[in-house]
């Protein structure tokens, strides 16, 4: 249908919807019950029984099958079976991990899942952009992605990005009033907007004519790329070096085998113990368990109020050496207050905090009535009139029940207004607002044009006081209209500086009386001319917990830069109550980086601790001269204009509350609270998650080379062999199982957050880790071994028994030494009982350990025997002695971790 040829009312009737009301929740069931979720059709998933089946097309799991089968042929049904069945469970735990991630990760899109705002009984209210239907009235502005194809009705300086469809980068120019005829390709449909498209500009509401798959969106959606990868460079890092080893335990695993075979035994047995043995220590499950901790710990992170869009990030953000943050509602509390006005020499200031409706005026220290002050009224009225903020009042208990709408600042000027007397809704009785030119972060203003009940139009400009000063050239002074020379200019901007210096945000306001019949063609000219009136100042107190956030990133090595668009005083004011600023600390302010190159910038970037009156365009330039100086930055946004700067970032952090859709996407975090806080904390959980990734590495791997070296060891000793196939597959089921698991969920360790930032460069074994993974696993083969030896030279003709020694203290010592892995200096570090979850997963594991050794049934499968007190002392006193010989050797040497605390006693 074309509906671009149709008018908004022929279109109401149509789709029986109302451009005042909107649909009824009622009838917006109903239609969604018909039409179906607003989205574009996903891709197929893997189906349950494909993944499961993908745990056993490894070639050495598939050797092994068919190894069983022959063996099973042979006569070996027992064997055969058992072997068959632990084969079976180990897919059956990969599936489920498998799953576990793919969950995980789906729950995580959904969270970061667009929103859209839909006029629905009246009331304009925020719903996920699925549940959209044909008919709803929706509303969007600058930064937002239209979240179906809509035909305008009303616009205010709209403009589309509508590449997505089109191809075209250059922004559309939208006017809902224009009308249409003919064939129109949609990149030319004026007064239409599309599904998936960016608002570059101005602001609009359209009636939805199509949903889902019947946008024009969806006709193409087949033609869309897929999702960036989600995996981070850690995975990509581990799945090369999964190669590896593959390789180095195949070859070891051959080495056994010939040793073995040239020690004179059996070639079918070493067959069989080889390939076990290389399923046991090829790290299969290591993917995997990445993922689970990647996705257990991206969860974390969201009861923490930080939400990961691109998992690569949580790695990043471990390294992350400087946070570039936003001031207002990040830093602060964006709760602002209006506390003082200025006005051609006098000032007034106006009690009440935060949103209190209620507050008294005073001039010094004499209360004042508004009405007897003209040029407040004046300023106090237009500060009002200039804004989109609203006051909705509870329908029973009057000005007691309000709910506040908008932006803050315009919240700020409306209560001022509301102080006074001076109610938007009694104002819009004899101001018509006829036109508005929106607010953006480069222009730093907003104007509206209003027309008085005697016809008189005016343009009333409100904005950061340095432009609208640009763009005055009068001042009302003492109620008159005077020249706005040198001298007055100075007055404004000493007022503009006390009241920074006081942290008060300073909003100008300026108007100009329009000629009879004059129309206004561009921006530009509406704002030109202007007549000073006066500044409101108003206080946004710091968050209390952001303070303690900036120590503590300060301790762990990252600096913390405030980047606002606000004015220079008023940002150093407030940096400083945050103490973020050393003693050789720099504020800068924009227009002095905007004369600066990126490498002059680079010069001076790592003294600056505040970027005053910054336009969006320059973040990029901070991003860049501190990527360039070797930085790992994280920075914030939420304007449209912010995207490249948060793309440009290592981690581009959005603002979930007060956001726009342009920077969520960029982002790879979203603070779903805007609170800087959330920054450390995920900072915190992403250096705890990286080491989480590291600690069952080391125990994964320690394992295996335990596992491999107890073989090795008995084939260069001409021994027998020490442990029989199902029971090295037996272990790897523990080990790859659940402890691995349980360290992959571990608590942070108290220092994360007291040690300088990961570097980029390092590698997974760096720190040390490859050297404990070799000794540790080389101690752990070792005293199996000797378990084996000695309980083998006590009675050699009962081998069961010895392999059975040998196999719990094997289990036994990788049990002991899971708690080790726990902190990357010793045991007697961390209260090993800390995660209850690995001492579940110890408990379970001794206990299948127990039932397979002196549950009967089970012992001629395992090749196992009951083991009384003495021998288990002696698997236990083997198993503990490479965790706590360790240990002890640990406590005597000096803490060489302390190596690794940083100086930072002060703010570099
Ligand atoms: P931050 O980047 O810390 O969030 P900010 O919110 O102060 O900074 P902007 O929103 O770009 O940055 O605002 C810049 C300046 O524009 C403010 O200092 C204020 O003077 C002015 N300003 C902010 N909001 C409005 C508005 N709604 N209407 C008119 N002027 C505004």
């Amino acid at each position: 249908m074309k509906w671009y040829t149709f008018s908004t009312s022929e279109i109401e009737k149509k789709l029986k919807t109302s451009i005042t009301t909107g649909l009824t929740e009622k009838e917006a069931k109903k239609r969604f019950a018909k039409d179906g979720p607003n989205e574009l059709q996903q891709e197929e998933r893997m189906s349950a029984i494909i993944v499961f089946l993908a745990q056993f097309k490894d070639f050495m799991v598939l050797v092994l099958l068919i190894a069983t089968l022959i063996s099973g042929i042979l006569g070996e049904y027992m064997d055969a079976i058992a072997i068959m069945l632990i084969v079976f469970v180990n897919g059956i735990l990969g599936f489920l991990q498998e799953r576990k991630a793919e969950r995980s990760l789906q729950a995580l899109k959904q969270l970061s899942s667009p929103k859209i705002q839909v006029l629905r009984n009246k009331e304009w209210i925020t719903i996920p952009s699925r549940e959209a239907v044909i008919g709803d009235i929706i509303r969007f502005s600058a930064g937002d992605r239209i979240g179906a194809d809509v035909r305008l009705i009303d616009t205010k300086s709209l403009s589309v990005e509508e590449s997505a469809l089109t191809g075209e980068s250059v922004p559309s120019q939208k006017n809902g009033a224009t009308s249409l005829q003919g064939d129109h390709e949609p990149g030319d449909q004026e007064n239409m907007c599309f599904m998936g498209t960016l608002v570059s500009n101005g602001k609009g509401t359209g009636i939805v004519i199509g949903t889902g798959m019947n946008t024009e969106m969806g006709k193409i959606a087949h033609l869309l790329k897929s999702e960036e990868g989600l995996q981070t460079p850690l995975q990509r890092r581990l799945e090369q070096l999964g190669k590896v080893l593959i390789l180095v335990a195949l070859l070891l695993t051959a080495l056994v085998v010939a040793i073995g075979v040239i020690q004179g035994h059996d070639l079918y047995t070493m067959f069989l113990a080889g390939v076990s043995l290389a399923v046991a220590a090829i790290p299969e499950g290591l993917p995997a368990i990445v993922t689970i901790a990647l996705a257990l710990g991206v969860q974390k992170m969201i009861r923490r109020r930080a939400i990961v869009r691109k998992l690569p990030s949580v790695e990043t953000l471990g390294c992350a050496t400087v946070i570039c943050s936003d001031k207002t509602g990040t830093l602060t509390q964006n709760k602002m207050t209006v506390t003082d006005v200025w006005s051609s020499g006098k000032s007034w200031q106006i009690t009440g905090t935060g949103f209190e409706l209620t507050g008294d005026f005073f001039n010094g220290n004499q209360p004042i009535e508004v009405d007897k002050a003209p040029a407040l009224k004046q300023l106090l009225t237009f500060g009002v009139l200039c804004n989109n903020a609203s006051i909705k009042f509870g329908d029973k208990k009057g000005r007691n029940e309000y709910q506040i709408n908008g932006d803050p600042t315009e919240i700020a000027l409306l209560i001022a207004g509301e102080k006074a007397g001076l109610s938007k809704g009694a104002l819009q009785g004899s101001y018509q607002i006829r036109d508005e030119f929106p607010f953006d972060s480069e222009r730093k203003m907003m104007s509206v044009l209003v027309r008085t009940s005697d016809n008189q139009e005016y343009v009333v400009t409100k904005g950061a006081p340095d432009v609208v000063l640009s763009r005055c050239d009068n001042i009302l002074w003492n109620n008159r209209q005077s020249y706005l020379d040198d001298s007055r200019k100075n007055g404004v901007h000493q007022a503009v500086e006390r009241m920074g210096s006081r942290a008060l945000r300073t909003i100008a306001v300026a108007y100009r009386p329009l000629k009879k019949g004059e129309r206004i063609t561009s921006t530009f000219e509406a704002e030109s001319n202007l007549t000073f009136i006066g500044l409101q100042g108003m206080i946004d107190p710091p968050r209390p917990e952001a303070t303690e956030s900036i120590r503590e990133c300060q301790q762990a090595g990252i600096k913390t830069v405030m980047i606002t668009g606000d004015h220079i005083v008023t940002a150093e004011a407030i940096a400083r109550q945050l103490n973020m600023i050393p003693d050789n600390g720099k504020v800068l302010e924009g227009k002095t980086l905007a004369s600066m190159s990126v490498e002059e910038l680079e010069d001076v970037v790592d003294d600056v601790y505040v970027f005053a009156r910054v336009s969006p365009e320059h973040k990029l330039k901070i991003v860049k001269a501190l990527q360039n100086k070797g930085h790992v930055v994280a920075m914030t946004g939420d304007g449209v204009n912010d995207a490249p700067a948060i793309k440009a970032a290592n981690i581009g952090i959005s603002m979930g509350e007060s956001g726009t859709d342009v920077a969520r996407e960029s982002s790879s975090l979203i603070l779903s609270d805007d609170n800087f806080a959330t920054i450390r904390a995920a900072i915190e959980e992403g250096r705890n998650i990286y080491e989480n990734i590291r600690k069952f590495i080391r125990y994964l791997l320690a394992s295996n080379v335990g596992e491999i070296l107890v073989m090795l060891f008995a084939m260069l000793l001409a021994l027998p062999l020490p442990l029989v196939p199902i029971q090295i597959l037996w272990v790897n089921l523990v080990t790859d199982g659940l402890p691995a698991m349980a360290l992959g969920v571990d608590s942070a360790e108290e220092n994360v957050m007291k040690r300088a930032p990961r570097s980029t460069k390092e590698g997974i074994f760096s720190r040390g880790l490859g050297w404990k993974i070799i000794s540790r696993g080389f101690l752990i083969g070792l005293v199996t071994i000797s378990a084996f030896c000695i309980a083998y030279a006590e009675s050699p003709e009962n081998l069961v028994r010895a392999q059975t020694i040998a196999f719990s203290t094997l289990v036994m010592a990788q049990l002991i030494h899971v708690f080790d892995c726990r902190s990357e200096r010793s045991v007697f570090h961390r209260n090993p009982f800390g995660n209850i979850y690995l001492v579940w997963a110890v408990i379970s594991s001794v206990a299948l350990l127990a039932i397979v050794v002196y549950y009967e049934p089970l012992q001629p499968i395992f090749h196992t025997t009951s083991l009384n007190v003495r021998e288990c002392l002696l698997v236990l006193g083997m198993a503990a002695l490479p965790t706590f010989a360790l240990a002890g050797s640990h406590l005597f040497k000096n803490n060489k971790y302390k190596g690794q605390a940083i100086k930072h006693s002060s703010f570099k």
